[in-house]
């Protein structure tokens, strides 16, 4: 026996397949291995010592994009997420030197080291796949980093949160970041950004570096700790959820944006707007998160606005934080099963709720050549805010 909790909680996988047909990477190569069930299978077999390490395993487990989509379906309540994370762990996943660069320049708490390793990536031409995916988001930028500790209440105030920047929504999205913040504002609430908060851990923890993960868990715990806030709120659902595994110590929930806003929406005075969007939900928000709607009930607030909204088995867009780095061909089919639903309808807005799904959908609509502009829900709101 090598692993005795991986053996005993993959033992829970009562080989129903029921999660089968929701899984991305079995829906795209009808292989048994790169299913679920099979993955649960594979590192059984390892933790009971049945089957070495090798690299046609590693490569069945690591084609996991961990959307979690298997997680949600199955009646037997396998925690696939935690399983395969913890394999990864165990076996010392190998992280590329591509990603590791990636994950570096995304997770350093130094902007100006952040921009140093981009720019030097960018000259090397190690990427252009990534930086077809920044380039449009890093333009919106003004003063990435830049935000105040904190931002009082418009009005009355109703009570006080913390807002999670993460990583990436600092360095290429701080318009999601102002955004989040004045429509917070606006439903009386005061914003506090602790600045001793660190990067989620999501990507070391997928690729199996407990100990960096575990670090940067810590840091945040500290840094959430301190205050009494009403919630911690995250406006990116992929760091969000991992913020869910560790939960701050102290009485405040880790809430998405959208979930947290629905009961103040009704108050927000917001301009009629004659348009058309399609609301992408991230698997993060679609299978970790409590289910809810609050997406499309908060933006059916804005009058004229007509909404598309995906199936509710539409996989995953491909994007899933490192891997449309480290499986381009797959994360690629994985993205024009979700343009093919959007070339359907083509409309002015793509909404959705995580940064990663944001640059990945963006750089195929534009491949595409549709005219759409990806946002983040809330950024619609707060353009629609009346003066
Ligand atoms: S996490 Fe997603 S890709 Fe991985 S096995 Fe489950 S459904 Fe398939
Ligand atoms: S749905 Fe759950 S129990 Fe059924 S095969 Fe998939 S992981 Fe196993």
């Amino acid at each position: 026996m090598k692993h005795a909790t991986l053996s005993a909680e993959t033992d829970l996988c009562v080989k129903c397949g029921l999660c089968l047909p929701h899984c991305p990477t079995y829906q795209l190569t009808r292989n048994e291995s790169e299913s679920p069930r099979g993955r649960l299978s594979l590192m059984q077999a390892w933790a009971n010592a049945d089957l070495e390490l090798s690299p046609t395993l590693r490569k069945h487990i690591d084609s996991c994009l961990t959307c979690r989509a298997c997680e949600s379906m199955c009646p037997a309540l396998v925690p696939y997420g935690q399983l395969v994370n913890e394999f990864r762990s165990a076996t010392n996943a190998k992280t590329s030197s591509l990603s590791l660069i990636i994950k570096k320049t995304l997770t350093s708490r130094h902007i100006w080291l952040s921009k140093t390793l981009l720019r030097v990536y960018h000259s090397s031409g190690l990427s252009k796949l990534l930086f077809r995916r920044l380039a449009k988001f890093s333009g919106n930028q003004s003063n990435p980093g830049g935000f105040a500790t904190h931002y009082s209440a418009n009005g009355e105030k109703k009570g006080q949160v913390a807002l999670f920047t993460g990583c990436a929504s600092t360095l290429f999205d701080n318009k999601t970041l102002a955004d989040a913040i004045t429509v917070l504002q606006r439903c009386g609430f005061d914003v506090d950004l602790p600045s001793q908060q660190v990067c989620c851990g999501a990507l070391d923890l997928h690729a199996g570096d407990k100990k960096v993960y575990r670090a940067f868990a810590s840091q945040n715990k500290q840094a959430f700790d301190a205050s009494a806030y009403d919630a911690i709120v995250s406006v990116a659902s992929g760091c969000g959820s991992t913020l869910l595994e560790y939960q701050p110590k102290t009485n405040a929930q880790v809430v998405d944006i959208s979930q947290f806003i629905e009961p103040y929406i009704a108050t927000l005075d917001l301009r009629p707007l004659a348009s058309t969007a399609w609301v992408h939900t991230p698997c993060t928000l679609k299978h970790v998160f409590p289910k809810n709607n609050a997406v499309a009930d908060n933006l059916s607030y804005i009058e004229g606005l007509k909404l598309n909204l995906f199936d509710k088995n539409q996989v995953c867009c491909g994007s899933a934080g490192l891997y449309m780095i480290s499986h381009p061909e797959t994360s690629e089919a994985l993205l024009n099963l979700t343009l093919g639903v959007i070339k359907t309808q083509p409309t002015n807005y793509l909404l959705t709720s995580n940064i990663g799904c944001a640059l990945h959908i963006n750089a195929g609509l534009n491949d595409a050549g549709l005219n759409t502009q990806v946002l983040h829900p809330v950024s619609l709101l707060a353009q629609q805010l009346k003066d």
